[in-house]
């Protein structure tokens, strides 16, 4: 009693491990409730911290005004009607698969009917990725490019067969041997590659923030010399940034973690989800650089994206299809 406990705030687990810990309704919502109040329950309306727990109704009772919390409230779980198990085991492979799930592969496997109910579960799980994310900044020197997305021998720019336009930043450190190594990736669907849209890309990426120290956090730019990127970078005064300009023809050789993060990205989109539509393609790039930003913590990945799931508010159907005609994919 009262002395300091050391409490490691993400598990490791393996798939075995996994499968043993979460077989049941109870099991799940109990660890829901053990990763929403880590350290017990606080009630929202009188500060009480005692509550009864109601399993079986994801409801937690204040033994001090009575009122009823829900654990799902807040949460990409709200309102769902699917069993917290079905849940967690999408959440699981969406954590760990390297190459991404297939929508079909799991409404299968977790026997779900709709492929639609499926598809909406997969894209919450992704919304809470790209929420995860989007608190994110890149610091130090970062590997800036741009690529095109979309149909084998489509055109870039507008028609209904367009290429979507993608710019990728990844930040690069050195490891204790000196070698460059991948940090953080982010990528982003944007309408062009023009000097506004990259100077708002940098913005999101953190340029501006400064550390505690008033260190600034962005402090090189690498690209491939690209027309708008030098533009952008001189425009916006960054006087710490500096600009490697290069022949694009070598860009592969000379920006190989931007080149790897995109061509990677392409596989998967290609390979698990047989192409997305370009509605969608900002969430599926968001769920790789999500896996991608985390790839050291794999054992921990679970809980961090059960963690991810429960800090951000849902989103329903129509929030996701009320633009343009959607293709489910
Ligand atoms: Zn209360």
């Amino acid at each position: 009693m009262g002395g300091i406990t050391v409490r490691k705030k993400y598990r490791e687990r393996s798939l075995l491990e996994f499968q043993k810990e979460f077989s049941t309704e109870e099991a799940c919502t109990q660890h829901l409730r053990k990763m929403r109040w880590p350290d017990g329950f606080t009630c929202p309306r009188c500060g009480h911290n005692e509550a009864w727990f109601i399993s079986t109704r994801k409801i937690l009772d204040c033994k001090g005004c009575r009122a009823k919390v829900s654990l799902t409230t807040g949460t990409v779980f709200h309102k769902t009607r699917m069993p917290l198990v079905k849940w967690y085991w999408l959440i699981y492979h969406m954590a760990m698969d390297k190459v991404g799930v297939s929508i079909a592969e799991m409404q299968r496997v977790l026997d779900i009917r709709d492929y639609k109910t499926a598809w909406l579960m997969a894209h919450k799980v992704r919304k809470a990725m790209a929420d995860r994310d989007a608190g994110y900044s890149l610091a130090g020197l970062v590997e800036l490019d741009e690529s095109f997305f979309g149909p084998k021998g489509s055109k870039r720019g507008r028609g209904s067969e367009r290429k979507s336009t993608v710019l990728c930043a990844v930040s690069i450190y050195r490891n204790q041997r000196g070698e460059e190594r991948p940090g953080f990736a982010h990528m982003q669907v944007v309408d062009n590659a023009s000097t506004d849209t990259i100077e708002d890309f940098l913005q999101r990426l953190g340029y501006g923030s400064t550390t505690p120290e008033g260190k600034r956090l962005l402090e090189t730019i690498r690209t491939d010399g690209w027309r708008s990127y030098g533009k952008a970078i001189k425009d916006r005064n960054l006087s710490h940034c500096k600009v490697v300009l290069k022949d694009p023809k070598t860009a592969g050789k000379l920006l190989p973690w931007v080149h790897r993060v995109i061509s990677n990205a392409k596989a998967v989109i290609r390979g698990s989800h047989r192409g997305v539509s370009e509605k969608h393609l900002q969430s599926y790039l968001s769920e790789i650089c999500y896996r991608f930003n985390r790839r050291f913590w794999e054992k921990e990945l679970f809980d961090r994206l059960v963690k991810a799931c429960i800090s951000t508010e849902t989103i329903t159907y129509s929030d996701l299809v009320k633009t343009r005609n959607t293709i489910m994919n």
